[in-house]
């Protein structure tokens, strides 16, 4: 057996984050040895370690993340040691969806190799400061060192990116975010960059003026009772809103929601929701008002492509995302802050 030489970060059980040795990863053909710098807390971490998400225990974690290659493995090409990247997450790029495009629908998202030797269960796996990363699951980065930690963003960022595409924003268009959390940020830039004007709805008083500050054109609280009904009705002379971003996982305000929309509206289902409580919604108004009901989850290769493309040329500036930044010895302490309430990304540093 190899030295553990690799520092890594296991959710062991709820509550308890442990740091652990393991072995380095051995190089396959066509695959990179990547170092992790820097690892983004996203809500899946979050929800297995307080036990709200079930993948197994021991868990380790980090599909958002930016590093660097440090050897080529056979048959790799464009990609040199030294090189930048992020890595996406879960593409087999052999099957029919990854071949058209449709890859958040990968079909063999649980075949792949593992990108690290762990015994437990992975996702994404940059919890660990090495893995081995197939290349055609990698994206090169065009940054300097110390832009780095933004690129831990890539993913989030990607999957709004999908989402807004889909729902296809147009000029002029009134959208309607429910929820001011990181999705609801990074939504609200992108339908900005698409001409939109937008609406936020969040009821965190603190949130809310960090969205009027970041631009939304209109902020409503929507636990004062009927304020979101009269507020839509006045912005939009009666007629509803063009599209509703929904990042909130409430079955309970699906309905109203759907009375909102102007007629050939659309909504956005972003949020997971619970599969236990399915929502209610009025499927007759669907029909006669042709809502369009728009399920998006993950981002294609591409969406983090041009994600990293936005980045890069400063088009959005995650920075303002980073809550803060712990050392690899805090990662305790860096899961606790990052499942505080309103505490946008937390990101550990190897
Ligand atoms: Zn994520
Ligand atoms: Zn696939």
């Amino acid at each position: 057996m190899n030295e553990k030489t690799v520092r890594a970060i296991s959710v062991e059980k709820v509550d308890v984050v442990k740091k652990v040795m393991l072995e380095k990863p051995k190089l396959r053909d066509y695959e990179v040895l990547f170092k992790v710098h820097y690892v983004s807390l996203c809500t899946i971490e979050q929800r297995v370690y307080k036990g709200k998400r079930d993948y197994g225990y021991p868990f380790l974690g980090g599909h958002e993340n930016v590093g660097e290659i440090v050897e080529v493995g056979n048959g790799v090409v464009g990609f040199e040691k030294g090189d930048y990247a992020v890595f996406t997450f879960n593409y087999c790029n052999q099957c029919e969806s990854c071949q058209s495009g449709r890859g958040t629908q990968c079909e063999y998202q649980k075949e792949q190799l593992p990108k690290i030797d762990f015994d437990g269960s992975i996702v994404g796996g940059a919890m660990s400061e090495y893995i081995a990363v197939p290349a055609w699951q990698l994206i090169k980065i065009d940054a300097e060192k110390d832009q780095l930690s933004s690129f831990a963003l890539t993913e989030p960022l990607a999957c709004c990116i999908h989402s807004i595409e889909k729902a296809a924003v147009q000029f002029g268009d009134t959208v309607l975010i429910v929820g001011f959390g990181i999705m609801g940020w990074i939504h609200l830039q992108l339908a900005k960059m698409r001409g939109a004007v937008v609406i936020v709805s969040e009821g965190d008083e603190k949130r809310r003026s960090f969205a009027q500050e970041e631009g939304a054109d209109f902020v409503i609280n929507p636990l004062e009772v009927g304020r979101l009904e009269s507020r839509i009705a006045e912005i939009t002379h009666k007629k509803g809103v063009t599209l509703i971003v929904n990042t909130v996982a409430n079955p309970d305000i699906w309905d109203q929601l759907f009375t909102l929309l102007d007629t050939q509206g659309k909504i956005l289902a972003y949020s997971s929701q619970d599969r236990k409580k399915p929502a209610q919604v009025d499927m007759g108004a669907a029909h006669s008002k042709e809502i369009q009901i728009i399920g998006t989850v993950n981002p294609t290769v591409h969406d983090n492509l041009k994600a990293t493309k936005l980045i890069a040329a400063k088009k959005i500036v995650m920075e303002r995302m980073i809550d803060s930044v712990f050392d690899y010895e805090e990662a305790k302490e860096a899961f606790d802050h990052a499942c505080l309430p309103t505490v946008y990304r937390v990101l550990i540093q190897f």
